[in-house]
């Protein structure tokens, strides 16, 4: 069996590519860098890779994480600037035996003396984003923060493999230097490939609070099936915020077991995810909680067509 399940619509084209792949018995590891890898070149997702979001100082600052469930391998790297594709350094890193996670200009110095290619990531519509978020946050006293769309990936090869991938630009406007859950081994992503792994989006210092990747495979290992282990442990973990803060940020999850079977949860009404796997061909949903439960309908066509010219539509300085 193979099988690879991705938060948000935008993962479409890449999961394709990585399906194919897996059709053709490729290894995980490389269908999960490939179609990460294909999110992060698309310049109109404003949340990973090229024409991602800045920070607050105008930069943008990547964050990226690779786990391999065969091995516990795991590589990362936080806030990188300037360079194309931060799952690829993830991944590499992840084949060290120490120094698996850099930070920054640690980060820049190690992609650069590996030969990874430079970029400019910051787009000249993700400039305009930010000088009209600018005047927003002024004129309507807008909480400066917004925007996540992480994309995580979980994927099961042919042999077995599992692998679990990340990549974001994080909050919009966020501090220099700020890391949210993302690149974190157990909140951002987590796969064991004698169980099953998973990935979350959303708002990165909650779900951090819960390290809610690993509470869904330490589920699954128990027994749970990955729909149950996901709506467990994010609507208990949503009843602890709530009853200790009264509050608490978007946080939706993917996950599968190493049977190919998948499940998601979300706190918000409106997550898009895409899977596949050797049953069933690439499919994109979207889930939203009814009556404590996650519930996913297919996205129309016409969703999925308003989904792309949203994030195309012509923008221009307020
Ligand atoms: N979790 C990411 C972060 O906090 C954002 C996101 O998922 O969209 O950086």
């Amino acid at each position: 069996m193979w099988g690879i399940i991705a938060t948000w619509c935008m993962a479409r084209d890449g999961v394709e590519k990585a399906t194919k792949m897996l059709k053709n018995k490729e290894k995980a590891e490389n269908a999960v860098e490939i179609a990460i890898k294909d999110v992060e070149d698309f310049p109109y997702y404003k949340s990973v890779g090229y024409g991602g979001l800045p920070n607050e100082e105008m930069e943008v600052e990547l964050d990226a994480a690779y786990m391999d469930g065969s091995t516990f391998n795991f590589g990362a790297v936080c806030a990188i600037k300037d360079f194309a594709n931060p799952i690829s350094v993830a991944k590499k890193l992840s084949k060290l035996s120490e120094n698996n996670m850099l930070v920054s200009s640690g980060a820049e110095a190690y992609a650069h003396k590996e030969g990874f290619e430079r970029k400019n990531m910051l787009t000249d519509r993700a400039k305009i984003h930010y000088k009209n978020r600018i005047k927003d946050i002024a004129e309507y006293e807008l909480k400066p923060y917004s925007g996540h769309d992480t994309v995580g990936m979980v994927c099961l090869d042919v042999y077995g493999n599992m692998v679990s991938g990340t990549s974001t630009s994080g909050l919009f406007m966020k501090k220099r230097g700020r890391i949210g859950d993302s690149p974190i081994i157990g909140s951002g992503l987590y796969v064991d490939n004698e169980v099953g792994g998973a990935s979350a989006t959303g708002l990165g210092e909650d779900i951090m609070k819960g390290i809610i990747s690993y509470e869904i495979v330490r589920m699954m290992e128990t027994g749970a099936d990955p729909q149950t282990a996901c709506d467990r442990t994010v609507y208990n973990f949503e009843r602890k915020m709530m009853k200790k803060r009264g509050k608490i940020g978007d946080i939706s999850v993917v996950a599968m077991n190493n049977k190919g079977e998948w499940g998601v949860s979300t706190n918000i009404d409106n997550f898009s995810f895409v899977v596949a796997n050797e049953l069933s061909d690439i499919k994109i949903y979207r889930a939203k909680r009814i009556n404590g439960k996650t519930i996913c309908e297919l996205a129309s066509k016409e969703w999925i067509e308003e989904y792309m010219s949203k994030r195309m539509e012509p923008l221009e300085e307020k």
